[in-house]
């Protein structure tokens, strides 16, 4: 204790000159070498701005209460009124007539008072105390910071699991999780609107012996091409992977015209956009349905009335859109 003592940064505030003196040479005695003394509330300001620039904040204030221009009370107010000294103590020196004054001085954030002319053991136990209160605040803080920190960090990590629970690993448009809970969400949505609900059902032709053929990696990478084909989320329709070659695309709103002219889009883009392995020829074929939810009992509905188009497509021979 004696070493923190000695180190700590400490600032008398005693605009008497005399009693200044005599104060700084009392507090030195007892332990206290590293004080410096100010003459009024403006110095003092001046002095914990600069301490605290030159990386030495002030650790403890010893301030009179009686001075002319601004008195101690005030010039507690101001210490406090500045966030980056909030915590640092303040113990009041008072004499004994300036007691009545003293429940001012603690509402304006004192911490603690002497009385004057200051009694050796009581000064150091009060000074050491106020030291003591603003460690273990600084301490909690500093937890408090950690903490924030921590937590910051794991709603980071869960955001980033809850986006990853949604996303298909190889290709990185949305999975089957997140498809079902959008089919349901925008069939509720349409049936309240009282419009139609589309949706494009997609199976890449010939697949399996894409990968016998050219392996199974050339065979990813044509998925992530049908990925890239499909609309993103700017055009306000869903795509995701169902599974396997097997990929799906809400529209909502739309006509079974309508969305036949989207799903020819898409299959002219996959039939556009060959891999990097010549030999491979890539097309998909593609089934459409678009149902009032008003006329059916769920959205299964729609999921069924889509892979039966995609059979049509496969049995007219592939790369083509069926309704
Ligand atoms: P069809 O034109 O009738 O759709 O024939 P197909 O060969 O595409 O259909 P089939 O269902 O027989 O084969 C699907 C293939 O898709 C088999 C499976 O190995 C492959 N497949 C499923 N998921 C993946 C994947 O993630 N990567 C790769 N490379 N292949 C996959
Ligand atoms: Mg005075
Ligand atoms: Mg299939
Ligand atoms: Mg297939």
């Amino acid at each position: 204790m004696l070493n923190q003592s000695e180190a700590a940064h400490v600032v008398l505030v005693e605009d008497e000159e005399s009693l200044m003196t005599v104060n700084l040479w009392w507090v030195k005695e007892i332990g206290w070498k590293n004080i410096h003394g100010v003459y009024s509330v403006a110095e003092l300001m001046e002095y914990l701005a600069s301490s605290l620039r030159q990386g030495r904040p002030v650790d403890l204030i010893l301030m009179d209460i009686v001075m002319p221009e601004m008195n101690g009370i005030e010039g507690t107010q101001l210490v406090r009124a500045q966030e980056a000294f909030s915590d640092t103590p303040i113990i009041m020196l008072t004499s004994m007539t300036d007691q009545d004054i003293l429940e001012s001085a603690f509402q304006a954030g004192a911490n603690d008072y002497v009385i004057k002319p200051f009694n050796e053991i009581e000064l150091r136990a009060r000074m050491r105390s106020a030291l003591r209160l603003k460690q273990e605040t600084d301490r909690r803080k500093e937890r408090e910071k950690d903490l924030l920190k921590l937590s910051q960090a794991l709603i980071a990590r869960q955001i980033h699991a809850e986006e990853s629970l949604f996303q298909d690993t190889l290709t990185g448009i949305y999975n089957r999780r997140a498809f079902d809970k959008k089919l349901q969400d925008e069939w509720i949505s349409c049936y309240i609107a009282q419009k139609p609900l589309a949706l494009i059902m997609l199976d890449v032709d010939h697949f399996k012996q894409c990968n016998d053929q050219f392996g199974h990696l050339a065979g990813d990478e044509c998925l992530k091409l049908i990925a890239r084909a499909l609309p993103g989320p700017e055009t306000g329709f869903f795509s995701a992977r169902y599974g396997g070659e097997e990929f799906v695309v809400i529209v909502p709103g739309e006509s079974l015209q309508g969305v036949e002219q989207q799903a020819e889009a898409i299959r002219y883009q996959i039939e556009s956009s060959q891999p990097d392995d010549q030999r491979i020829k890539l097309t998909a074929s593609l089934g459409v349905a678009s149902l009032m939810p008003g006329d059916y009992p769920d959205s299964s509905s729609l999921i069924a009335a889509a892979d039966e188009a995609l059979y049509r497509a496969k049995s007219a021979g592939r790369n083509c859109v069926s309704r």
